[in-house]
């Protein structure tokens, strides 16, 4: 099989028999080049149902927990979307087939300098990648309409939620250091509602508001 069909195929087995049923996030699914969000070496695990190495100990998430991540979202193609943990990109570019603008955060140098190259070389114009302490955010470029943590955070951090716009949502996978559970958080004229999906897995978030580097 080719990687246009193991894409379809991936949707087919991975994404819809587990409820996925945003169209639009389907055929972004269907349609973003993830062998080229990894090393060449792995590029035939690539549409596998499983998340996979990057380089710095840091992982391409499975790709449904991209999609229902995604899905939770609500987007409709309008909205600045902020990621914390842009790791290889495949996510950023996911949200760019989706909406407006996309501002990803990520601390490790040299996955933010790959991740920027490959959004370069795919031709997204609509990505704007900042090396840093995401759990700070981008104040200059607040608020945002939706935010997504790629990483494990105890909690999501109140100054994320600061820069979240009136009738915003965020998630994050949120627990302790070894499993969590996808917080998908909804502000609406001033209150937030909480509702708690699927457990997960994720490498920590590290920073200021965070884990500390010493207690990972
Ligand atoms: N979204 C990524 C993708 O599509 O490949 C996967 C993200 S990976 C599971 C988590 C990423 O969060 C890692 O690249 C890690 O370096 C990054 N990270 C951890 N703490 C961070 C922080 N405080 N600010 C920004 N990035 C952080």
């Amino acid at each position: 099989m080719g990687f246009r069909e193991l894409r379809e195929f991936m949707v087919s087995t991975q994404l819809v028999p587990r409820g996925i049923k945003d169209e639009r996030v389907l055929n972004a699914m269907r349609k973003v080049p993830r062998h080229l969000f990894v090393d060449e070496s792995i590029q035939n695990k690539a549409y596998d149902d499983m998340a996979l190495p990057i380089s710095e100990g840091q992982t391409i998430s499975q790709p449904y927990m991209v999609a229902i991540m995604t899905e939770l979202l609500e987007l409709k193609g309008n909205e600045k979307v902020l990621e914390i943990g842009t790791g290889s990109g495949y996510q950023a570019a996911i949200l760019a087939e989706l909406s407006k603008e996309v501002y990803t955060i990520e601390r490790v140098d040299v996955l933010a300098q790959n991740a920027e190259e490959r959004f370069l070389s795919l031709g997204y114009t609509n990505i704007h990648v900042k090396v840093g302490d995401g759990t700070l955010g981008w104040p200059e470029e607040a608020p945002f309409d939706r935010i997504m943590i790629t990483a494990a955070t105890p909690k999501i951090p109140d100054v994320l939620m600061e820069q979240l716009s009136e009738e915003g949502i965020i998630i994050a996978p949120v627990g302790d250091r070894f499993s969590q559970q996808l917080l998908k958080c909804t502000k609406s004229s001033g209150k937030y509602s909480d509702e708690y999906h699927t457990p997960c897995i994720f490498v920590p978030l590290i920073g200021k508001y965070g884990w500390q580097q010493e207690d990972i």
